[in-house]
């Protein structure tokens, strides 16, 4: 299967804008910001999305979660808030078919969303 955007991004093969990194996973700036801050954290490891991760993953997707809380304290945006995102397959309008949860900032969620 060919790689995905994100995974040429892991692997360093295009360039991001990488805000943070440990040995699960890596942050970088959404390419099409939909809020004045709009961060992607996804897992090193290849998953599709949510519904692809396993048991064996339970470390991994805390980690993920984990990553998202240090970025938003990084960024300076986690007393006035923010949004995690995150889109599977058609309905949830998911288009890199890599695991990736939005951390959107910088202005007033509203709700329902799109
Ligand atoms: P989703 O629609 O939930 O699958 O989100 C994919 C996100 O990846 C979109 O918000 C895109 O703007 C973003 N994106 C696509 N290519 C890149 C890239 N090369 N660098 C950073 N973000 C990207």
């Amino acid at each position: 299967m060919a790689k995905t955007i994100f995974k040429k991004i892991i692997d360093g093969e295009i360039p991001a804008d990488i805000l943070y990194e440990d040995q699960w996973c890596l942050a970088f700036r959404d390419i099409q910001a939909q809020a004045p801050t709009h961060v992607l954290v996804i897992p090193k490891k290849e998953v599709v999305n949510v519904a692809g991760l396993e048991e064996e993953d339970a470390e991994l997707a805390g980690r993920l979660l984990l990553a998202v809380g240090k970025v938003a304290k990084e960024l300076g945006v986690d007393e006035s808030g923010y949004r995690v995102v995150a889109n599977i397959g058609k309905h949830g309008g998911q288009s890199v078919d890599h695991l990736h949860l939005h951390l959107l900032a910088g202005r007033q969620m509203t709700w329902p969303p799109g």
